[in-house]
């Protein structure tokens, strides 16, 4: 039983991404949190082997940021960064932030999470060019099995099919193949080289499937956008904040953007915020020249709250030493997640590039009866462990405090719930 009993606001309640006509009747309620481990409203524990959604990355329960949190509400519990108006943890945070990032005198775009950081590079894109006098460079590319986010430009950018809720999406969006550079180029010329604004690329991408770039690849992207003069904007939502072992994911693969968007683990979700960092080459209409301003931005961006979470964050990152634990935790779980590899009921595993990974089922064994998967979820749930159904995989991403012997956990109730769904669907 993976459902409990219906609670108050059942009925009421509506969750995303989800099939509410089940969940309505059978849902699991979160009440309680600590470290690597939550507990449900009866009081059962599970070890969170993703981190809530990919964000939690110091685990939960650290009294470093709940103090930072609650002693930020007494002192200044909001104020908005509007106008000339800005809050001390938000400069602070903008500082942490931009000395940290691989990009030149980087500027820090507060947004309230990811979503709203994709809106915000996909319009400060198209802003730059105009503000640089080339207003026909508009066209936006994205990878096929990219998730950027909900939002109008997210959804326009969602490279899995299933999300492109809401047609017809923002104009001059075009899709690419996730690696393959001779086709990047291909479909900028085919554009129009002088008509590209930007490429957005998830250094590993993380709701589609985790996906690792091929060697070489995006920085040979990055190369081919430089080249024609288009923004690399790196999508490092996921990948950022220790879960690649460093900040922003995309340092790993040689490459320095011209534009970051981040958002879940800069507080590892213990207060909604995220943002853009942006080079000072895009910045710099905004920043050097009277007549330019980006008119965009949200009332609870750079929350003095969230931000004081965010920097507190940065601190038990650092003084935990958490991003060279990433390093050591990605070897570990690929390790364990591959010991699975020859399970008659999986097709691949991938992981080893972060401390994330993802076990893809055998198409032939969903071929008609696709609730395959959200079955070995619900098998290894039962086994004490929250992983994440992903489309016809299964994701994981523990917080990068777990130790070797969560990992075995997590690794035997896979395995256990795998057994279970192959042993009751070969009768
Ligand atoms: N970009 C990536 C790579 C993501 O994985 C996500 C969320 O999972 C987003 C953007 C959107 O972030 P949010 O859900 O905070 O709006």
């Amino acid at each position: 039983m993976t459902g409990q009993p219906r609670a108050v606001g059942a009925d009421a309640l509506w969750h995303p991404f989800a099939p509410m006509q089940r969940v309505r009747h059978r849902k699991l309620t979160i009440s309680r949190a600590d470290d690597v481990w939550v507990w449900d409203s009866t009081g059962r524990k599970y070890l969170d082997a993703t981190a809530g959604l990919w964000y939690c990355n110091v685990g939960h329960g650290r009294h470093e940021i709940i103090d930072a949190v609650t002693n930020q509400l007494r002192k200044l519990d909001c104020y908005q960064i509007f106008n000339d108006i800005a809050n001390e943890p938000a400069l602070e945070l903008a500082h942490a932030i931009s000395s940290r990032a691989p990009v030149d005198n980087a500027k820090v775009f507060f947004t309230s999470g990811g979503s709203d950081a994709i809106d915000t590079a996909a319009k400060l894109a198209r802003a730059y060019f105009t503000a640089r006098g080339r207003p026909e460079r508009t066209v936006l590319l994205h990878r096929t099995h990219s998730y950027h986010g909900t939002h109008g430009h997210g959804t326009a950018l969602a490279g899995i099919p299933a999300n492109r809720v809401g047609a017809p999406f923002v104009g001059d969006v075009e899709q690419v193949p996730n690696d393959d550079v001779g086709a990047l180029e291909e479909a900028i010329l085919a554009a129009g080289p002088d008509r590209v604004a930007a490429f957005f690329a998830e250094p590993v991408l993380g709701a589609g499937g985790v996906v690792a770039p091929p060697d070489g690849f995006l920085r040979a992207a990055a190369e081919v956008c430089h080249r024609h003069g288009i923004l690399f904007v790196a999508d490092s939502v996921i990948c950022g904040f220790g879960r690649l072992g460093n900040w922003f994911g995309i340092e790993r693969f040689g490459v320095r953007p011209d534009m970051i968007t981040f958002a879940k683990g800069v507080t590892s979700g213990y207060q909604p915020l995220g943002g853009v960092v942006v080079g000072d080459d895009v910045a710099a209409p905004f920043w050097e020249e009277p007549n330019h301003i980006f008119r965009h931005g949200q009332t609870y961006a750079g929350h003095p709250v969230a931000c004081a979470a965010g920097l507190a964050n940065i601190e038990v990152l650092e003084s935990r030493e958490l991003l060279a634990q990433s390093l050591r935790l990605e070897i570990q779980l690929a390790e364990r997640l591959r010991s699975l590899a020859d399970h008659p009921l999986l097709a691949e595993v991938r992981a080893g590039v972060g401390f994330l990974g993802a076990l893809q089922l055998a198409p032939e064994r969903l071929a008609g009866q696709p609730e395959l998967v959200r079955l070995v979820v619900d098998a290894i749930r039962e086994e004490g462990v929250l992983a994440r159904l992903m489309g016809e995989g299964i994701g994981f991403s523990p917080p990068l405090t777990a130790t070797d012997d969560q990992l075995d956990q997590l690794t035997d109730a896979v395995c256990a719930g795998l057994d279970h769904v192959q042993t009751a669907f070969s009768h």
